[in-house]
């Protein structure tokens, strides 16, 4: 039997919150005043992959670096909580093809292009190449299986390059993912809407994003102290109690709910081991620890879970003095290109607030889904490679001042093809009491995940037992 949000009379639940990231905070915020809420976190701090440190006296973001502001959920939290938003100064991002950095055309869906003369000025695709993506304005119906991939369906309607050259660079960008090893449906849901028709071209341009303030509105928006400062805000907003460098090594059913135990945390000191009682327990957690903590009380939603495959990424941060940056916020490296770099951002051209006089800060990632191998090496020589790939791209040859390396293990989620029946499969097979939010399941981005965490916020509450 479950209860609905307001229980006169009754004592306020207990939930436990594992995974203190932006869905897990976000989660808490939402039950603040409605619950007892515990976020037990394995690290040392909030945020998960938001988290920002100072190089040469400057706040960079180490994971994330922005949001979607065309969806209300991150601008509007980030603005209830105080955070001072900061729009991109440029978006003119270029591709780095056959050793040039050629202009992304502008008005792209997620590569796919929406606009003619942006993608003839670029010379990004070839004569041949050109063609090929305009024969899909005269070319039959594409017949579909019920989830393809991307890549597969876009080089159906418009050729081989434009997925090379657009599509799955972007995709590598914002997922680390592959564009033929993505799940059409689950990834990129505007193409999924544009495949509808007969032609992609024509159905993407219906498709064109309008900026939810209007045309002029950034697509994008950050918090001027850094994505860090946002969770930590979150966090202390919510003011649930937050255990630190308590990692939890499992849970078990109980006459009133759910245990969760927790393993000793690398804190200064060490951390005592903590038993932590809660009516219901949200996982806030990507899809390896989530499954390792369901596998004994929830086996099939651990196997599920289990086998939703991740992409491991690295981020690395340089500051140079005295350069010239090419134009543009950055540019972005096909896999065709055999490089390890996939992309690197202005990042102090592109944010007003991270520019310093004499200083150019850039990240640079690495890191595509079924390349975890080449991530492991010595962090000096990654460090190498991205440095010297980045000067070969730009003509940046000068040693930068201050170099950093951030690596994200098991970083973002790959939702294949068929993607949808995984997350039922983990829905249904979840024991009452337990529910599960974030990225693993129904959108990487952060307002996705907030998104996300206010569901199962909602979910939380309907779980509690009557007592
Ligand atoms: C390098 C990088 C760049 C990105 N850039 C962007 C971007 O610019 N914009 C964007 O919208 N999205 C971006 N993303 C994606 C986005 O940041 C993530 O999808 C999102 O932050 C995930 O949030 P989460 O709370 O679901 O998970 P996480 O951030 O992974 O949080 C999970 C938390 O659970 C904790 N935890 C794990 N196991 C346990 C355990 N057993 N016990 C207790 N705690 C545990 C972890 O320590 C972590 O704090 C990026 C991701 C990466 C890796």
């Amino acid at each position: 039997m479950t209860v609905p949000v307001d229980r006169p009379g009754l004592p306020r639940p207990r939930i436990a919150i594992v995974g203190a990231g932006i869905t897990g905070l976000a989660a808490a915020y939402e039950l603040a005043g409605r619950a007892d809420v515990t976020v037990v976190e394995a690290t040392g701090e909030v945020g998960g992959k938001l988290r920002t440190s100072a190089i040469e006296g400057i706040d960079v973001d180490e994971g994330a670096e922005l949001f979607l502001a065309r969806t209300p959920e991150a601008v509007e939290l980030a603005a209830e909580l105080g955070c001072r938003l900061v729009a991109p100064a440029t978006t003119a991002a270029s591709v780095w093809v056959g050793g040039k950095l050629r202009p992304l055309p502008a008005g792209t869906l997620l590569g796919v292009p929406t606009r003619v003369v942006p993608v003839l000025r670029s010379r990004l695709l070839s004569p041949a190449g050109l063609a090929r993506a305009g024969a899909d304005l005269v070319l039959p119906r594409t017949r579909l299986p019920a989830d393809p991939s991307v890549g597969s369906y876009v080089a159906a309607r418009l050729g081989r390059q434009v997925v090379d050259r657009l599509v799955d660079p972007l995709l590598g960008g914002v997922y680390a993912g592959r564009a033929d090893e993505l799940s059409l449906h689950a990834t990129v849901p505007q193409l999924a809407e544009a495949a509808r028709g007969r032609s992609l071209l024509v159905g993407a341009r219906a498709q064109r994003p309008s900026p939810a303030g209007g045309f002029g509105a950034p697509i994008f928006q950050t918090v001027e102290q850094g994505l860090g400062s946002f969770a930590s805000a979150l966090g202390r907003a919510g003011g649930a109690r937050i255990l630190l460098n308590h990692p939890v090594t499992g849970m078990e059913r109980t006459e009133q709910g759910w245990r969760l135990r927790t393993g000793t945390g690398r804190g200064p000191r060490g951390t005592a081991q903590l038993v932590v009682d809660a009516d219901v327990v949200v996982l806030a957690l990507p899809g390896a620890p989530a499954s390792r903590l369901l596998r004994s009380c929830a086996p099939r939603a651990a196997a599920a879970l289990a086998a939703i495959p991740y992409a491991s990424v690295a981020v690395a941060t340089f500051v140079y003095r005295d350069v010239a940056l090419p134009a543009g916020s950055g540019f972005l490296v096909p896999a065709t290109q055999g490089r390890l770099i996939k992309g690197a951002t202005f990042a102090s051209r592109k944010w007003p607030h991270l520019a310093r006089p004499g200083l150019s800060v850039v990240r640079c990632s690495a890191g595509r889904s079924g390349e975890a191998e080449s991530l492991q090496r010595p962090d000096r020589e990654l460090l190498g490679v991205l440095a010297a790939e980045f000067a070969e791209a730009t003509g940046v040859l000068a040693r930068p001042v201050a170099a950093r390396l951030t690596r994200w293990g098991g970083a973002l989620p790959q939702y294949r093809p068929g993607h949808a029946d995984v997350v039922a499969a983990v829905r249904e097979s979840l024991p009452r009491g337990v529910v599960l939010a974030g990225a693993a399941l129904d959108g990487v981005g952060i307002p996705a995940c907030i998104r996300s965490a206010r569901r199962t916020a909602g979910e939380a509450l309907d779980a509690v037992p009557v007592r």
